[in-house]
């Protein structure tokens, strides 16, 4: 691992929070910053949760996991969480004008020379750095979920992003345990652009009565060796968000290829976003 590092993670939700936990368990001083005590709160205790969880699977002791903890703290204040920190992760909403207002703020009060990465899965970065005076610090740092178990980051690199930064995340990404694979600032990147594609397709096949879900899912499983069928996958991401990012895709590339399946725009206006709202191409209940 690198020198401990003050890392400020912004938004604690279901990636921030995981962020969060992840630099903390490998040495890194961490201030979690979000909106209102109540999400910061919902965070923190997801974090402790987690790592209960990693003591009773006798991964580390109560004592690791409880100095993991105390190396994270709270913060309500944007300004105050990030003055010290050698690196920002924004993990807020996947919204290009909310996260261009914090990247404003982060401009101004984040530290000369800081790191300043985003989560997000597909807005550009170089449109992101666009609002503040020092583009060449920022750099998209795309964890996947669940953070502290996949060893995946998609590390992105915005056109003006400098050479140095990149490889500096990458080391700092390596050093908390990450495989990283470099994208060029593109929609979707390499992740999104190829996955939502299939997830797209599986649900067209269902719509055009090809296979039913279970055959669709234990066909793509059992014959590609995915750990899980692109159905239930998109019940874990959230029918919502693969709705956004295909609509995304195929409003900066213009391709049919990306066209949104149907029953996937039919399922978000019925509300059955997947896992999180106990009902998608699955039930949950
Ligand atoms: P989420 O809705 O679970 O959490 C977002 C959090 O940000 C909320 O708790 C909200 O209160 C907080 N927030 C909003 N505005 C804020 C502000 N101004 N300051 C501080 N906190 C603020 O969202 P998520 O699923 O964790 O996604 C976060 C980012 O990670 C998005 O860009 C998303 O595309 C990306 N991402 C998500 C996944 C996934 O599987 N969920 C995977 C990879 C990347």
């Amino acid at each position: 691992m690198t020198d401990p590092l003050q890392v400020t993670v912004i938004g604690a939700g279901t990636m921030g929070n995981g962020i969060a936990q992840t630099f903390a368990t490998f040495g890194h001083q961490v201030t979690l910053v979000e909106v209102a005590q109540e999400g910061l709160d919902r965070g923190l205790n997801t974090i402790r949760k987690s790592l209960d969880r990693f003591v009773k699977k006798e991964k580390m002791s109560q004592e690791e996991s409880d100095q993991i903890f105390q190396r994270i703290e709270g913060s309500l204040d944007l300004e105050v969480g990030v003055a010290n920190a050698d690196m920002v992760v924004e993990a807020v909403f996947e919204n290009e004008q909310v996260k261009k207002d914090i990247f404003k703020s982060l401009d101004k009060a984040a530290p000369k020379g800081c790191i300043l990465a985003t989560n997000t899965s597909s807005i550009s970065i170089t449109s992101i750095a666009s609002v503040t005076q020092r583009p060449e610090s920022v750099v998209g740092m795309h964890f996947m979920n669940p953070v502290p178990l996949m060893k995946l980051v998609e590390l992105i690199k915005g056109e003006k992003t400098d050479a140095k930064v990149v490889e500096r995340t990458k080391a700092i990404a390596e050093g908390i345990g990450k495989t990283v694979g470099v994208a060029e600032d593109y929609a979707g990147f390499v992740a999104n652009r190829i996955l939502m594609p299939m997830i797209n397709e599986a649900a067209f096949t269902l719509y055009e009565g090809i296979a039913t879900r279970e055959d669709i899912d234990t066909i793509m499983k059992l014959g590609m060796n995915h750990p899980m069928g692109p159905l239930t996958l998109a019940d874990f991401i959230g029918i919502d968000v693969c709705v956004n990012i295909l609509d995304y895709l195929y409003q900066q590339f213009g391709d049919p290829k990306f066209r949104c399946a149907p029953n996937l725009r039919r399922m978000v206006e019925a509300g059955k976003l997947g896992r999180k709202a106990g009902e998608g191409f699955y039930s949950y209940t």
